[in-house]
């Protein structure tokens, strides 16, 4: 006796992989990446790239959108859709290259990628065995996708070094996850078919989770860039480059709490360029200007890697000597002040020489940044009386009780 129908139909598993919704899904991400990508490029104007980046993605976002609309694609929505792929491809290298300011491959971008296209059109109108349509899309995101790692690696990326490794190692495995599916497809064609093979399915999940992390680590790029930058802008003077006023004062906080805690010295030089104002009348302000960064320059050139030398204001300068005494300090500030002296500033109309004059003060005699500060400016306006010397807190004469 057979036994009696069940009441319902055995529930049927969902098929999840359709192409449909393999390529819905794609759609949907890519569309998601591209606004966000977006979005901080419209906050974000300062960083070139970042627009490509975006509408590369928007491009690989329609490029799948034309395969969900077609369902099973004809010789035109098949090229569309396979151009506008290897558009995102290149748009996303070009992006990489601008952001991180190297130059494009030129044979790249003029030969490669011309006769990729041209073999897109051929193979999508005259159905080329040896060449089916997907395996030039392949071709060209596995390459377009190790140019742009190998620009990543190249990049001096030392202010996004971690968001640039998170960029580069996704796109490398897609390349890799695209070359096994170009492999693939020429060892059993019948993996190229309109139904999702094992291949296409894997390929798709792929690229929905490394596009997700390759656009979160260019997103990070960006911000670990802008951090930087913004960290670069509050600690250094736009001029000279050394650090400002606001990071030495810091800095002197910093060593002042360190010397109440451990008893350890340091010394400060306040410097003071001697009659400034003549360079500025006599050669204009934009000389000024480099004379000023040189001498910042000359000034970091000349001192010890722990030493900090800061722009205190027009063209006073403090240089902070962590664990370093008096004497030592009137060493280095005497040694700096003969560089000056004898050195010539050369500019496009001419040269000239300057000097400095400088007071120097130490922990040891203060507890406080403020009374320390008060007594190298009293030992620089001592200096000033005869300019080109440096003058120690020892020589202030002591003020009658
Ligand atoms: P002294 O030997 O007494 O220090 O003479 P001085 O001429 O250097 O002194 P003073 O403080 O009177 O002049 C400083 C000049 O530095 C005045 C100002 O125009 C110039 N200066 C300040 N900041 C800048 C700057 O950023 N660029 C240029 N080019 N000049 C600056
Ligand atoms: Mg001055
Ligand atoms: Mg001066």
């Amino acid at each position: 006796m057979n036994p009696p129908p069940p009441p319902f139909p055995p529930p049927q598993a969902p098929d999840m992989f359709s192409m449909a919704t393999l390529t819905l899904m794609i759609v949907i991400t890519f569309i998601m990446q591209g606004s966000l990508i977006a979005f901080s490029s419209r906050i974000i104007k300062a960083y070139k790239g970042v627009r490509e980046a975006s509408v590369a993605t928007f491009a690989l976002a329609f490029g799948y959108l034309v395969l969900a609309i077609v369902g099973t694609p004809d010789a035109l929505s098949g090229l569309l859709s396979n151009l506008l792929n290897i558009c995102g491809y290149f748009l996303i290298y070009l992006a990489i290259c601008r952001f991180t300011d190297q130059p494009y491959n030129r044979l790249l971008v003029f030969a490669f990628l011309p006769i990729a296209v041209l073999a897109l059109i051929l193979t999508a109108f005259l159905h080329l065995r040896w060449l089916p349509l997907v395996n030039v899309t392949l071709i060209v995101g596995a390459v377009f996708n190790i140019a742009s790692v190998l620009v990543l690696y190249r990049s001096d990326h030392r202010r996004y070094k971690l968001s640039a490794y998170l960029t580069a190692i996704p796109l490398l495995i897609y390349a890799l996850v695209l070359l096994g599916r170009l492999i693939i497809n020429y060892l059993s064609p019948a993996e190229i078919a309109p139904s999702p093979s094992n291949s296409i399915v894997f390929s798709v999940m792929a690229l929905f989770i490394l596009s997700y992390l390759w656009t979160a680590g260019f997103i990070l790029m960006v911000s670990q860039r802008l951090q930087s930058d913004v960290h670069d802008l509050a600690m250094n003077d736009a001029l000279t480059r050394v650090r400002n006023r606001r990071a030495m004062q810091d800095m002197l906080d910093f060593e002042m709490r360190r010397v109440e805690k451990e008893v350890r010295d340091f010394s400060i030089i306040l410097i003071d360029i001697d009659h400034f104002k003549r360079v500025n009348d006599t050669h204009g302000h934009d000389i000024g200007d480099l004379v000023l960064q040189w001498f910042a320059s000359t000034l970091q050139h000349g001192m010890r890697v722990q030493d900090v030398v800061a722009r205190w204001g027009g063209e006073e300068f403090l240089i902070l000597l962590p664990d370093t005494l008096l004497e030592e300090a009137m060493e280095i500030a005497e040694r700096l002040r003969s560089t000056i002296a004898s050195s010539t500033v050369q500019f496009p109309s001419g040269s000239l020489q300057i000097t400095f004059s400088a007071g120097v003060s130490s922990s040891t005699t203060s507890r406080s940044v403020d009374k320390l500060y008060k007594i190298a400016d009293q030992a620089l306006y001592i200096a000033k009386h005869t300019r080109n010397r440096v003058v120690s807190q020892e020589d202030i004469p002591v003020k009658p009780v």
